[in-house]
């Protein structure tokens, strides 16, 4: 027997069995389907083949424009379209793999791997309001709850000390090191990407680390893109989700955007007050992250996306080389922003990041005091709702509607909108490609919003119904 095929029948068979113990044969079809796609229609087939064909060709092209053309994307397009080069010559153009970027990248990872490993929580009760150390994931639609290291905190911190002392203080390397191995380094974090991504996917069929979580579609592509396990792990504590969405993208996140202040300062002798908006404004982001990173267990990437091409090739080479355009574009094409427009974007940026974090703040509050807190000075006020994990028990849950949750059903993504807004402003009007990331958030997160409201809504059913008539906007107050 396939083992994709003995996982589905022991997982059948589990339902079956609690089926019997706890409902009638009729609510069999319900149990545990609230978690990600069942089946797969024409139109998410569609969308996994284009976006599997179409996303490494995406960073690949802004990459190579800033190269090769300054980042002006119209500047290729007309160069193509009056025949003064092809597709092909800028593919032959662009910088090759190298062993040089492959023994950085390689290092890079390796020691993620070994801070996520070996670090321990040095900063509890030392940081006021910090929640590290080992926490409770959320349930997964069979029933289980993973338990987690956190540590993101610290490992950031320790990489950006070791940063600053080698580049700075002992100069074992130069800080614009990243900026200047760039696309060599593409290559290297695509073949991170596709094996991590590829590893889970044969993991899932041969030894899946919880087999009830695991779901197959029957669809190839479509399982290879949006995952089969839930949270794959090696061991009892190298969990992918948390390691790849958090460790090598996002550490490094911060990291970049430093490698591209210092080339400017050595390219220009000056960093300019837009790229140090930039700095500052994704850094708080970053931050943020490393800070609340217990709080990220409850979000939908860990506690609902299962793993696959999506997480593990999105987080080595998406994230990196696209949420950081704002900083390369500004190496190439320098902006000096006066005085009023500087506070104005800032202003933006900071407001944003208060709707994001007050937002995720209250729910996270919320639930974890079981509505027992106060929001917006007030006991809140909310729907109580019930639903059923995959192994038929039944769970009691409740729906927020005060605070930010009263305004929109997701503030926090109107919040992230703002701020994400707010890095693309600062690089000026003059070119289209720093303002890829708001249409990129705009999409990731509207559809985001769609697909969590489908979930909800099969997990919650009429409770679901009741939130959405009490909260009728999904992002911005009367409109949508
Ligand atoms: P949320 O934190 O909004 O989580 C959605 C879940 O919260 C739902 O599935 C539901 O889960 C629960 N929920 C929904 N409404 C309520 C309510 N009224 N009261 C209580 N619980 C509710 O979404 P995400 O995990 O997507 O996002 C977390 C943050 O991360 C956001 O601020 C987002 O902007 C940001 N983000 C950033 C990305 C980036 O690339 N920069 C990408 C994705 C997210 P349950 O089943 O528990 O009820």
């Amino acid at each position: 027997m396939a083992p994709a095929e003995s996982v589905r029948k022991r997982q059948k068979a589990r339902l079956n069995e609690k089926v019997t113990e706890s409902g009638t044969k009729g609510q069999k079809e319900e149990l545990g389907k609230w978690g990600r796609a069942w089946e797969v229609d024409w139109f998410s087939l569609t969308g996994v083949i284009l976006l599997l064909c179409f996303a490494p060709l995406i960073v690949f092209f802004f990459i190579v424009t800033c190269d090769q053309y300054q980042c002006s994307v119209s500047h290729v397009v007309l160069d193509i379209y009056n025949g003064d080069t092809s597709p092909l010559t800028i593919w032959n153009r662009a910088p090759s793999f190298t062993w040089t970027a492959a023994k950085i990248y390689a290092s890079w990872v390796t020691f993620q791997v070994v801070l996520y490993i070996c670090i321990p929580d040095f900063t509890h009760n030392i940081l006021p309001g910090y929640v590290g150390g080992v926490q409770d994931g959320a349930r997964t639609p069979a029933g289980l709850i993973n338990r987690y290291e956190i540590n993101g905190l610290q490992c950031w911190i320790i990489t950006h000390v070791l940063w600053a002392a080698n580049a700075y203080h002992f100069h074992w390397f130069s800080p614009t090191i990243i900026f200047d191995n760039w696309i060599p380094l593409l290559w290297c974090t695509n073949i991170l990407g596709y094996s991590v991504s590829t590893f889970a996917f044969i993991k899932a069929y041969l030894f899946p680390t919880n087999p009830e979580d695991c779901k197959f579609t029957g669809n190839i592509f479509y399982n290879y893109m949006m995952g089969i396990e839930f949270n794959p792990r090696i061991g009892k504590w190298f969990d992918f989700k948390l390691f790849f969405n958090g460790r090598p993208g996002i550490i490094a996140w911060t990291l970049i955007n430093l490698s591209y202040a210092a080339k400017q300062q050595q390219l220009y002798g000056y960093v300019t007050n837009s790229m140090i908006l930039v700095n500052v404004l994704q850094a708080i982001y970053v931050l943020d992250f490393f800070w609340n990173e217990a709080w990220y267990l409850k979000t939908i990437d860990i506690c609902h996306d299962h793993f696959g091409w999506y997480l593990g090739w999105g987080d080595c080479v998406w994230l990196p080389f696209l949420y950081t355009l704002q900083g390369l574009y500004l190496v190439y094409n320098p902006v000096q922003l006066s005085t009023p427009h500087c506070a104005a974007i800032l202003t933006l940026g900071l407001m944003g990041y208060y709707i994001f974090r007050s937002a995720n703040h209250q729910k996270d509050l919320f639930r974890r005091t079981d509505g027992d807190c106060k929001i917006w000075g007030r006991k809140p006020c909310y729907i109580e709702c019930s639903y059923r994990s995959g192994d038929g028990a039944v769970h009691k849950s409740k729906l927020l509607t005060s605070g930010f949750w009263g305004v929109t059903r997701h503030m926090n993504y109107t919040g992230d909108l703002m701020g994400s807004l707010a890095y693309c402003l600062a690089c000026g009007g003059q070119h289209l490609m720093p303002y890829f990331y708001i249409i990129y958030m705009t999409i990731l997160l509207v559809h985001r919003c769609i697909r969590d409201e489908h979930r909800c809504s099969n997990k919650y059913s009429k409770d679901w119904k009741r939130y959405t008539d009490a909260v009728p906007q999904r992002l911005i107050p009367g409109i949508f």
